[in-house]
């Protein structure tokens, strides 16, 4: 934060109102309030001194400006009763559209109460939004909320208003009835921009938009703009990341876990237990690699540390259960049965893990693995890349997750199945020093070129940047490396 502004400075480009599901504030624990720790919260904390309001649904809070030190900084809470929250969140949030954004067709459910929650939850933060101040910038986050730009567009025709879609958007919509993928695409075509993670991304919503176009500009006449679909993908405070790993308390831990682990070589995987991320499947590889002698107990333990989200829904708990038992399996052909104990063939920890922690764990680690099925992004793999400035380490990541668009040092993963997974273990255990270095070389300067701040601060002046006069092509896309425009 360079640059203090006061209550009536907004900052360039007039006030800045963010929305997302979550708030930048969570628990401190003692009953009162600490800015959150999510990604999201640090990639846009360069632009905190323009931020005007946060608006959110959760958690419920009181608007307080505690989450920076920003003086004009509001929090501004979406308040929902608990019966709409569990429809809009645990159903059609969770349940139709976030199977559905993964193309996971068997676990897209359907209900149509959950429509409607989602929907009305998406008028009520557009109702709200249309409360900012004339000419503000209202950047809205994710897929929580992607009705809300067509909304507010037809409530505030003033506003410049950006979205950015967090996860990937799918090539398969058929899981999903037309009229709601209709209202889907409208919705976010009420923005001035749309940002995606990946070319394919955008590419998809393409195809999905068919010919919507043509009827957002008979129905809204007055607009002389066009939507631009730009690819930016999300990225992390590379140098909080750096700056942890260089740390003498960080490599102090990283080596009482490198000890601890019996001076094994360490394979890493770090996910929320979200089925998206295949975890069971990156087990099975690992088992599969210990059962043909590939990877013994003596020299490899492999770290799993599987996040706890989404609890109320079926499918996770399922997933747990079937995390667990893999893991005791494997300890029980392999090694101890007990996962404490330092010969532990896999040692799974079941929890979140503070920052300075995690961190530690990156350092020790050998390998990475991140082999979801599909990823929006995925910002682990990169702030392993972004510990790593002394070129070790290794990462295997699979062709589903956007990081693997950027990351070419990656060894990659097409079809996610145990035997793939487990033979890039394999590779990746055996890189030759010279070229492990020289790849994780290219990828650490990939995340220091490309980091959060310049994600942030690009896409905020794209949002704000002066309208096109979009008569035909009325659509621009444009993608992050070159900025130049590759389909009119
Ligand atoms: N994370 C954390 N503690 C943990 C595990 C993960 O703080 O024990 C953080 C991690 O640093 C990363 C985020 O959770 O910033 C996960 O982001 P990612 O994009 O990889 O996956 P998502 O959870 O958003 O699907």
């Amino acid at each position: 934060m360079t640059r203090r502004t006061s209550t009536h400075d907004h900052g360039r480009g007039g006030s800045l109102v963010i929305a997302s599901n979550r708030l930048p504030v969570q628990s401190d624990g003692r009953g009162g309030q600490r800015p959150a720790d999510g990604g999201l919260v640090r990639a846009l904390e360069p632009l905190a001194h323009r931020i005007n309001t946060w608006t959110g649904t959760w958690p419920a809070t009181d608007p307080s400006p505690e989450w920076s030190a920003q003086p004009q900084a509001r929090l501004h809470p979406v308040r929902l009763r608990s019966d709409l929250a569990e429809r809009f969140y645990n159903g059609y949030a969770n349940r139709t559209l976030w199977p559905w954004l993964h193309e996971d067709r068997s676990r897209t459910e359907r209900d149509e109460s959950w429509w409607s929650a989602y929907q009305q939850v998406n008028m009520l933060f557009a109702h709200t939004l249309a409360l900012s101040p004339s000419q503000a910038t209202i950047w809205v986050h994710d897929y929580h909320l992607m009705l809300v730009p067509r909304t507010l567009r037809r409530l505030r025709p003033d506003l410049r208003i950006g979205f950015f879609l967090h996860t990937p958007f799918p090539a398969e919509s058929s899981a999903l009835p037309a009229n709601e993928c209709r209202a889907l695409v409208r919705g976010l075509l009420g923005a001035d921009l749309i940002g995606f993670q990946t070319e394919a991304d955008v590419a998809h919503f393409r195809r999905l938009m068919g010919p919507e176009t043509g009827d957002l500009r008979t129905e809204d006449g007055r607009r002389d703009v066009g939507t631009s679909l730009v690819v930016r993908p999300a990225s992390i405070d590379t140098d909080r990341f750096k700056a942890l790993a260089a740390h003498p308390r960080t490599r102090a831990r990283a080596a009482a876990l490198r000890a601890e682990l019996g001076g094994r070589r360490i394979v890493l995987g770090v996910d929320r237990l979200d089925y998206t991320k295949a975890i069971p499947t990156r087990l099975a590889g690992y088992e599969q690699l210990m059962r043909v002698g590939l990877a013994d107990t003596d020299r490899v333990a492999f770290v799993q540390v599987a996040v706890p989200t989404r609890s109320e829904i079926d499918a996770y708990r399922t997933e747990r259960d079937e995390i667990e038992c893999i893991a005791r399996r494997i300890n029980v052909q392999f090694g101890a049965a007990d996962t404490e104990f330092h010969r532990a063939a896999l040692r799974l920890h079941v929890g979140a893990l503070p920052v300075e922690q995690l961190v530690a764990y990156y350092l020790a680690a050998d390998v990475l693995v991140a082999c979801p099925q599909r990823d929006g992004m995925n910002l682990v793999v990169k702030e392993y890349c972004a510990a790593h400035e002394d070129g070790k380490g290794a990462l295997v990541l699979s062709t589903g997750a956007g990081a693997a668009r950027e990351l070419d040092g990656a060894i990659l993963v097409g079809d996610v199945t145990p035997e793939a997974v487990a033979l890039a273990v394999h590779h990746a255990l055996r890189l030759p020093p010279d070229e492990g270095i020289r790849r994780m070389r290219r990828m650490h300067l990939h995340v220091s070129r490309h980091d959060g701040h310049r994600w942030a601060e690009g896409l905020l002046e794209e949002i704000r940047a002066p309208r096109q006069i979009a008569r035909s092509p009325r659509v621009t896309v444009s993608c992050s490396s070159t900025s130049e425009v590759i389909i009119g």
